[in-house]
This record gives C-alpha cells, sequence and structure tokens, in this order.
C-alpha cells in the first residue's frame, strides 16, 4: 500500500503557509483583485518566509523543496487568492532553466545574488503569434563575437514588470525549429530590453503580467544556458518540474470553493429549511469533494514521481488537466449554491470561478496536455 501520510516537516511547511495564506494574503484578496493592484508588501513577507524560490537548492541561497513540498505550499497559498499565488511561485518557474541547463558557475553567478534579496524573475517563452508550437518562436538570437543580439517579443510574461532577471528562449534559426531554440539568462538592466503595459485581465489581477521587448538586446556567450539548440528540451523540462504545483494551485481554488459553498449551505433557506438539507445541494457538495480528493492525489502522486527522479510528464499533464478542470466545475458549482449571490462580486466565489480559469490555459494548456497524455499512453501501445 502506498504511504500518504505526511512526515513532521511537510506537515509544518503545510501550516507556516495555512498560516500565512489566511492571515496575511485571504484579507487582501478581493481588494487586490478589485483594484488589479500587486501587493508588494505581501510578496515581501513571502520571500522572507522562504516561500518564493521553493525550487532552488539551499547551496544557491533558496528553500531547496522538491515537488511534493512545492505543492503542499501552493495548495494552501491557493486556497486565499490564486492571482498572489501565481506571482509568488512565478520565480519558481523563471529560475528552473538556470536549475536544469545551468553550469554550476552559472549557478552561482545568477541564483546566489538573486536569492539573497527580494526579488522577481520571468520565464520568457510565449510571444504574440503563439505559445502552444513553442518550436515556431520567432525571437532571435544572432551571434555577434562574443555576444548575441536579441531581437523580438514575447507577451503574457508573468511579473515581467516587476522582473530583475529574465529566462528567454529566442532561436538561432527559425528553420531549425526546435532545434534552433536556445535559453539565455538576461538581467533587467540590459540595453534594450523594455516591458509593456500591465495587462488588464480576468482573474489572477493580483498578479502581474506583460510583454517584454528584446530590440538589440546583447547578451554575453558566457550568459547562455547550455549549448545552442537546447532551449527547446529545458523549457519542456523545465515545464515538467513547474506543472504539477499548478495542479496544486488549481486545488486550493477549488478547495476554497467547497469551503465556502459548503459553509453557505448550512446558513442560507429555502422551504423552511437549510439549503444543506436539499439532496440536490448535498450532491453538488459530494461531487465537488470527490473532484477535489482526486486533483489532489493526482497532483500528490506526480509530484512523488517527478520526486523518486522520473521526468514524470505523463503523470503531471494529468493532474494539471484534471485538477485545473475540476477547479473551474467546483467554483462554477460553488456559484451555484451560492445562487443569485454567488454572482456578485460581494460575496467571494465569483473571483475563484475567473481565478480557476487561467489554471486550464497557462503552463500549456489543456488541449496540449491532452495531446502530450494521448502520446504517452498511445506509446505504450506501439
Ligand atoms: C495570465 C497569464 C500568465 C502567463 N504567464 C506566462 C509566463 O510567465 N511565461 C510564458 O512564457 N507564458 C505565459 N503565459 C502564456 C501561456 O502559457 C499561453 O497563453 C498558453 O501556453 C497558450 O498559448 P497561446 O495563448 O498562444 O494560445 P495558442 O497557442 O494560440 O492556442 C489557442 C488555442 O488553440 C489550442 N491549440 C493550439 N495548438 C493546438 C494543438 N496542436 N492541438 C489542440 N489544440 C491546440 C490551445 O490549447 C488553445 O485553446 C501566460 C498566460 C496568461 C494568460
Amino acid at each position: 500500500m502506498p504511504d500518504f501520510s505526511l512526515s513532521a516537516e511537510q506537515e509544518s511547511l503545510r501550516d507556516m503557509a495555512r498560516k500565512f495564506a489566511r492571515t496575511e494574503m485571504a484579507p487582501h484578496a478581493a481588494e487586490c483583485d478589485k483594484a488589479a493592484r500587486f501587493p508588494d508588501e505581501i510578496y515581501r513577507k513571502a520571500y522572507e518566509l522562504g516561500l518564493m524560490n521553493l525550487n532552488v537548492p539551499t547551496e544557491y541561497g533558496g528553500s531547496g523543496l522538491g515537488v511534493l513540498e512545492q505543492c503542499l505550499i501552493v495548495e494552501e497559498l491557493a486556497h486565499a487568492c490564486g492571482g498572489m499565488t501565481t506571482s509568488v511561485i512565478a520565480n519558481c518557474l523563471a529560475l528552473e532553466p538556470i536549475i536544469l541547463g545551468g553550469t554550476p558557475e552559472q549557478k552561482e553567478r545568477f541564483l546566489t545574488p538573486f536569492c539573497a534579496q527580494y526579488h522577481f524573475a520571468s520565464f520568457c517563452l510565449t510571444e504574440p503569434a503563439g505559445g502552444s508550437d513553442a518550436g515556431s518562436l520567432k525571437t532571435r538570437a544572432r551571434k555577434d563575437g562574443d555576444h548575441y543580439l536579441l531581437d523580438g517579443e514575447k507577451c503574457f510574461i508573468t511579473n515581467a514588470p516587476h522582473a530583475s532577471l529574465y529566462t528567454v528562449f529566442a532561436t538561432v534559426d527559425p528553420d531549425l525549429r526546435y532545434k534552433g531554440i536556445t535559453a539565455f539568462v538576461v538581467p533587467r538592466e540590459t540595453e534594450g530590453l523594455t516591458t509593456g503595459k500591465d495587462e488588464e485581465k480576468m482573474g489572477h489581477r493580483a498578479s502581474s503580467t506583460s510583454t517584454v521587448r528584446f530590440e538589440g538586446v546583447r547578451v554575453p556567450v558566457v550568459d547562455r544556458l547550455g549549448g545552442e539548440g537546447d532551449g527547446f528540451s529545458i523549457a519542456m523540462r523545465t515545464l515538467d518540474q513547474t506543472r504539477t504545483p499548478i495542479g496544486a494551485l488549481a486545488t486550493g481554488i477549488a478547495q476554497a470553493a467547497l469551503d465556502h459553498a459548503a459553509a453557505y449551505s448550512l446558513k442560507r433557506h429555502s422551504f423552511g429549511k437549510p439549503i444543506s438539507e436539499h439532496q440536490a445541494i448535498q450532491i453538488k457538495l459530494a461531487n465537488m469533494a470527490q473532484s477535489i480528493h482526486a486533483a489532489r492525489l493526482l497532483t500528490w502522486h506526480a509530484a512523488w514521481t517527478i520526486d523518486h527522479g522520473s521526468k514524470g510528464t505523463l503523470e503531471s499533464s494529468i493532474a494539471k488537466c484534471f485538477a485545473s478542470d475540476a477547479a473551474l466545475h467546483v467554483a462554477d458549482e460553488a456559484i451555484q449554491t451560492f445562487g443569485g449571490y454567488g454572482y456578485m462580486k460581494e460575496y467571494p466565489v465569483e473571483k475563484l470561478l475567473r481565478d480557476a480559469k487561467l489554471t486550464q490555459i497557462y503552463e500549456g494548456a489543456n488541449e496540449i496536455q491532452r495531446t502530450v497524455i494521448a502520446r504517452e499512453l498511445l506509446r505504450q501501445y506501439a
């Protein structure tokens, strides 16, 4: 039998994240959502508690946590606010290419000073012409002596306006498709790098998202991660690591939706009794609980698989895809349980639906997850 119990250390990490989420994040979630405010003071506290650079090895100043520990933390944060969680964990996505593709010298040079202070980093893969087809990047990297010149534009980049470091994917030759993609680390102050206006988003409004433009940006060859053409593999291996915590983020949103719906159902009366006593509402709550339980177990299993040395491509795609679909459905059912009040911004559940939606789109849209799952599955039958 698998052992589903958590160690004392894992329990205490989860408790710490829960306390931070409920006392520091939750009270400000509605206000930040309404004003689309990036709550710098909350993110700074998250950094001070070690919640921002979760995946960076301790030797470089990070928290050095496994994927399961990251998931335990992310679910708790997302229960309070999906948008804040997206911004808090974006460093994990942005720094993973350095962890996976950097030399010891590059890790020391980039990660150690970065983690020593409160900083944001951004992962720059998606472009205006398309995100799913990562092999067709248009951002060019032209070799110029001991430098590369980067030209192009990235879009939908989390935390870009606040970042001090960018991991950037560009092509040395678009005709090579995947084989031309190359990864670079670019500090904010590099001339020719500019960020666009903060996007006005449907959800995750406490997070910040913008374009990043590169116009003749000179990057030393020593800041390239791996060799020319290694970038696609670095990007895909990065997403294999970071996709599972998105399953946890979705699970946290779904759990919040169920918590609100169940509590409301005990207080709201119709036909002379609490709506929790109507079987239609009980079935709703039961179905929500089943989806959340399954999402959490799939997420834990994917995390466990990766922590035990597997790539976990299949498991993480299943977890992210299932949990995000579940979160959207559970949030929808929570609104239905609230009736008309659920549709009002005065109550917390409509935000959960807007926040849940993004989890189906970013870090690989669910259509792409399903093509990955089918590809991995069919391999077993070939
Ligand atoms: C708020 C937010 C934050 C983000 N943060 C980042 C970030 O920090 N860094 C970053 O690089 N990107 C980021 N993204 C981008 C995100 O990863 C992409 O939006 C996503 O990968 C989809 O790409 P796209 O938007 O270009 O859609 P497209 O690739 O244009 O796809 C459009 C639709 O077609 C479907 N589709 C495409 N190809 C196929 C196919 N072969 N089979 C079936 N269906 C297909 C897609 O699933 C989707 O439904 C963010 C996006 C958002 C909205």
